[in-house]
C-alpha cells in the first residue's frame, strides 16, 4: 500500500521539484521575480561582461590568444569566466557548471538567449549564414544527453535570426577530459580531433559562427577550425559565452 502511494506520487514530487527549481535562480539559489529568466537581476549584475572580447576591440585578448593557434576572421566572448585565483565571473562559472555537468539543458539555452543578443547588439553578425557548435563526442553526448554548444546556439539562434547547423563538422577522437590535460597535452590530444561532414563547396565564400561555452585555450575552437579551413574561402568567427583566465 505504501509502496504504491510512493509510486504514485513521486513522480508529482519530482515534477514539483522541477516547478521549484526552474524558479529558483541558478547563481544564488533566491526565487525569480516573474520577469526574471533563469538567474535574477542581481546575480545577472555580477555576471562579468567582457570589454575587450568583441569584434573590432583594440585588444581583443580572445582574438590574440587565438591567433597563437588559429586563423579566425573575430571573436566575440560575451563574460568573464572567473577561476579559483580571479573571483570576479565567479556566477558565470556556476551556471556554465550547472548546464554542463548539472544536466540544466534549459539554462544553456537561456544563455544562449543572453548570448545572442549580445551578439546582436554588435551587428557585426548580419551577414553570417549559420551557427556551427562544437560537437561534442559520442560517449560525452549519451552521458549528458544533450551538447551544451548546441543549446547555446539554439537560443543565440533565436535572436540573430541564423540557422544552427550541427551537420557540418563532427568528433572524431575520445578525448578524454579536457580539464585533467596541460595545455601541451590538449593541444596533441585535439590535434586533427574533427571532421568536416559537407563538401567543400557547400560553404564557399560563407561567414560562419562557430560556438562554444568557454573559451579555455582555444584548442578545441582552433582544431574545429582546422576541419572548417577545407572549405574553401569560409569566414569563421567564434562566439563563447565566457572566456576564461588562463
Ligand atoms: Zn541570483
Amino acid at each position: 500500500m505504501v509502496g504504491s502511494i510512493y509510486k504514485l506520487l513521486h513522480p508529482l514530487y519530482d515534477g514539483l521539484q522541477t516547478i521549484v527549481f526552474d524558479l529558483r535562480c541558478k547563481g544564488c539559489g533566491e526565487m525569480l521575480y516573474s520577469h526574471e529568466e533563469a538567474i535574477c537581476m542581481n546575480c545577472e549584475r555580477l555576471m562579468s561582461q567582457t570589454t575587450t572580447c568583441q569584434p573590432g576591440a583594440q585588444e581583443n585578448v580572445a582574438e590574440q590568444r587565438l591567433s597563437r593557434l588559429t586563423h579566425v576572421e573575430s571573436a566575440f566572448c560575451a563574460f568573464n569566466y572567473g577561476s579559483e585565483r580571479f573571483n570576479e565571473g565567479n556566477i558565470t562559472r556556476t551556471i556554465v557548471i550547472e548546464f554542463k555537468y548539472g544536466g540544466n539543458k534549459k539554462l544553456a539555452y537561456l544563455m544562449g538567449l543572453k548570448l545572442g543578443r549580445l551578439m546582436l547588439k554588435t551587428g557585426y553578425y548580419n551577414d553570417c549564414f549559420a551557427i556551427v557548435p562544437v560537437p561534442v563526442s559520442r560517449q560525452r553526448l549519451s552521458v549528458r544527453g544533450y551538447n551544451q554548444a548546441e543549446e547555446l546556439a539554439k537560443g543565440a539562434s533565436e535572436i540573430l535570426d541564423i540557422p544552427v547547423r550541427s551537420d557540418i563538422i563532427k568528433r572524431i577522437s575520445n578525448a578524454a577530459s579536457q580539464t585533467s590535460r596541460t595545455h601541451a597535452e590538449r593541444l596533441t590530444a585535439l590535434k586533427g580531433g574533427f571532421e568536416l561532414m559537407v563538401g567543400a563547396n557547400d560553404l564557399k565564400g560563407k561567414s560562419i559562427i562557430l560556438m562554444d561555452d568557454v573559451l579555455t585555450t582555444g584548442a578545441t575552437l582552433a582544431s574545429c577550425n582546422e576541419a572548417l579551413s577545407h572549405i574553401e574561402d569560409c569566414k569563421v568567427n567564434i562566439a563563447t559565452l565566457a572566456i576564461a583566465h588562463i
